[in-house]
């Protein structure tokens, strides 16, 4: 099917004519060529390819799920077996590693949170036991650590703390013993921060007011509650702030409720 000046040949996969020079060369072939162009030779060779890939990583895959404890133990063996050979070419090669798993990590992020949520809800008890004996294990350590980085990051984090309590709101509150409805009346500008230092002092014993105090010792932490009266805003006016608290504990006098405060406005 060639032509007297160029030699050419119909591609038996395409069907296009094509010049010889657009075939591989092939000693037993017509005209000393294959029977497919070179463009659809690679083409079958990409699909012979991927398809073939696929087959053999879906058998792969399957053989592991299948084998699970087997190849992990293999796997170990082989760490095992060749650990100066794996730390050498880690070594050799950790920024390229490193910066394959980062690129791994951003490009699969979704699929990676999925994998390890399910697999601590699978292995829950299992990883909260291993952390709490690693915390047994390395306390020193991690208090270090813990020092090392507030010491490294002190400035930052005074500035976050600071910043915080001054954008705490500002509160009228009650704590009310749940059984003998006695109340206690306060303000603060500390948001529910104040809440936690009243049950700070109360565990401790060392409230200052007795009464409050004496009955949560007979009665226990779970016969209170934090009750917010009013939220405020961060800069709320102090002096009406106690106004505030004033009037509702007067509210409360006069509704016959009996008050822990001590100093009750006239
Ligand atoms: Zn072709």
């Amino acid at each position: 099917m060639g032509s007297a000046e160029e030699q050419t040949k119909e591609c038996t996969r395409c069907g296009q004519e094509k010049p010889l020079s657009g075939f591989h060369k092939h000693k037993r072939g017509r005209f000393g060529v294959r029977s497919q162009c070179k463009v659809c030779r690679l083409e079958h060779g990409k699909q012979y390819y991927q398809e073939n890939r696929n087959k053999e990583s879906e058998r792969k895959k399957q053989y592991r799920q299948k084998n699970r404890d087997k190849v992990l133990e293999r796997l170990k063996q082989y760490r095992q077996k060749n650990k100066d050979k794996i730390a050498e070419y880690y070594q050799k090669n950790k920024d390229k590693i490193l910066e394959y798993q980062k690129q791994y990590r951003q490009k699969n992020k979704d699929k990676i949170v999925e994998r390890e949520k399910q697999h601590y809800q699978e292995n829950k008890d299992k990883i909260l036991e291993q952390m709490k004996q690693y915390r047994q294990k390395n306390r020193d350590k991690i208090l270090e650590q813990k020092k090392q980085h507030y010491q490294e990051n002190k400035d930052k984090i005074l500035e976050r703390q600071k910043q915080y309590r001054q954008n705490l709101p500002s509160m009228i509150y009650e704590i009310h013993n749940t059984i003998t409805k006695q109340i206690y009346v306060g303000q603060t500008s500390q948001g529910r921060q104040r809440w936690s230092e009243h049950k700070s002092r109360l565990r401790k014993g060392t409230h200052r007011n007795p009464q409050l105090q004496k009955d949560w010792d007979k009665r226990g932490e779970d016969a209170f509650r934090f009750n917010v009266v009013e939220e405020l805003p961060c800069d709320f006016n102090k002096e009406q702030l106690l106004e505030k608290e004033a009037a509702l504990m007067l509210e409360h006098i006069s509704n016959g409720v009996k008050l822990y405060n001590e100093d009750i406005p006239e």
